[in-house]
């Protein structure tokens, strides 16, 4: 079997779900499991909607939530012939009714838990996996529909679950399996799951890349990433519109990149597909003839240096100082498990004599990490900076890159360098206003000359 995602713009409207259905009708003889995300910012919308609710708003949360509703019924309605509509339309109805229960009940209650933020959240995917299978079945695909909460087994840590992998892939084998040999394309949305007890959860934002790992991790053959772009670029298009296509990447260029925020393939998506040996592709569903990137175990030669540069903004850099300590014995530990009680991730560190420097990235729990650690140092913190990550597997050998990194950018102010324990980044936090012009100036710099091989 073959995992395919489709990302939110792939299911954005009638039109993108209608090509989506040609891409897999493509593959139907590789026994496709196809994985959903909301359509298009319909997961920011869902959380917009459940703050208002949360904050006693009533009425707002319920116009965010009619807006949906229309577009879901509009994006239906054009997909599906009138008979069906009319049947598939009191489904929807009655999603969405229930959504807008969910909402006056947040909002008389005032408070808006991880755990009801998740309930709502879960509705974008709900949604779009429901049209996107009863489109495919009226396109003459055999399209079953799967409850994602049925098979995804997570930990009860709302808005950011951890699968549980043994119990999915137990359940996975019970409810994916037979439909394949029965020749069937299960279709089912990403991002959610459920507790053991059934409560629904999400597993992070960016989460449905990380939903078709899962799923492809049992025995996928390929794990396929749809989205906008021609694959992973050299760079993020936004900042940067002459990026090119990368078309094969190595398994850790592609996790630095994307945990350093080129938010094209989400970090934990690498990781299950890695230690099964299961090539994963980014691929354009706008373009689907061009080959895409390919992610492989180990990387291609390449005459260039770098394969690809990331930024990753709302950074927070943590300072802290311990004058009179010194770096004693144990003081590493003790900050690093204020970080842990805190549940605050560590990007780059650096440390000197008397103090260590951290990067976040910028979150509510920073005053409460910060409060907590001036019991140990004194604590400074600044905001908006912003890191910048140049990833290659031939950083490992080439001398003199850093001279030249830094100095294309030597009228800048850079904070922290760490050269990664991987030896595959070069990794800097500048203030996040320089972010485009650092991209582009080292862009031009380090890819005015391509591989054929590896750039296209
Ligand atoms: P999807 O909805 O399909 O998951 P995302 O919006 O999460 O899509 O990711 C695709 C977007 O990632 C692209 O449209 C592009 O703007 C952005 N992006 C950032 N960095 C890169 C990169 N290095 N290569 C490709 N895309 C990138
Ligand atoms: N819909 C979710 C989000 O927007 C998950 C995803 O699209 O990957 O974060
Ligand atoms: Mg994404």
């Amino acid at each position: 079997m073959i995992v395919m995602k489709f990302g939110g713009t792939s299911v954005e409207d009638a039109k993108a779900i209608d090509r989506t259905a040609s891409i897999v009708k493509g593959r139907a003889g590789n026994k496709p499991v196809v994985v959903v995300s909301a359509m298009a910012k319909v997961t920011d919308t869902l959380l917009k909607m459940a703050q208002a609710a949360g904050a006693g708003d009533r009425e707002s949360a319920l116009g965010l939530s009619r807006g949906l509703r229309e577009r879901h019924y509009n994006t239906a309605g054009e997909l599906l012939g009138t008979g069906v509509f009319t049947r598939f339309h009191g489904e929807l109805e009655g999603e969405f009714d229930a959504l807008d229960e969910l909402l006056r009940g947040i909002a008389a209650v005032g408070e808006l838990t991880p755990r009801t933020t998740d309930h709502v959240a879960a509705y974008g995917e709900l949604l779009s996996s429901r049209i996107v299978a009863e489109a495919f079945s009226a396109r003459g695909l055999a399209a079953t529909l799967v409850d994602s909460r049925e098979c995804v087994v997570t930990d009860a840590t709302h808005m950011r679950a951890v699968p549980i992998f043994d119990e999915t892939n137990e359940r996975l084998a019970l409810k994916i399996s037979p439909l394949l040999d029965a020749g069937r394309i299960p279709v089912m949305g990403g991002f959610i799951g459920a507790t053991r007890n059934g409560v629904t959860t999400t597993i992070g934002r960016g989460g449905s890349d990380f939903s078709a790992a899962i799923v492809g991790a049992g025995n996928a053959e390929a794990i396929e990433i749809w989205t906008d772009v021609d694959g992973m670029l050299t760079t993020d298009p936004n900042l940067c519109p002459d990026a090119h296509r990368i078309r094969v990447i190595s398994f850790d260029e592609a996790a630095e990149l994307a945990y350093f925020g080129a938010k094209v393939l989400h970090p934990a998506t690498v990781l299950p597909a890695v230690q099964k040996n299961i090539p994963v592709f980014v691929l354009n569903s706008r373009n689907p003839s061009c080959e895409g990137t390919k992610i492989t175990a180990r990387a291609p030669h390449c005459r260039n240096i770098f394969k690809a540069i990331a930024a990753k903004k709302r950074i927070t850099i943590v300072n802290v100082a311990a004058p009179r300590m010194l770096l004693a014995h144990g003081f590493l530990r003790s900050i690093f498990e204020a970080f842990d009680r805190h549940k605050v991730a560590v990007d780059v560190v650096s440390t000197s004599e008397v103090s260590v420097s951290l990067t976040v990235d910028s979150n509510e729990a920073i005053p409460a990490l910060a409060a907590d650690l001036a019991k140990l140092a004194d604590v400074k913190y600044e905001g908006r900076k912003a890191i910048v990550c140049l990833v290659g597997e031939n950083l490992r050998e080439t001398p003199g890159i850093a001279a030249r990194v830094f100095g294309e950018l030597s009228d800048l102010k850079i904070r922290m360098i760490s050269q990664g324990a991987s030896e595959i980044n070069l990794t800097f936090v500048v203030e996040e206003e320089d972010v485009p012009g650092v991209i582009r100036r080292l862009h031009s710099t380090f890819f005015s000359e391509l591989d054929p091989e590896v750039f296209a």
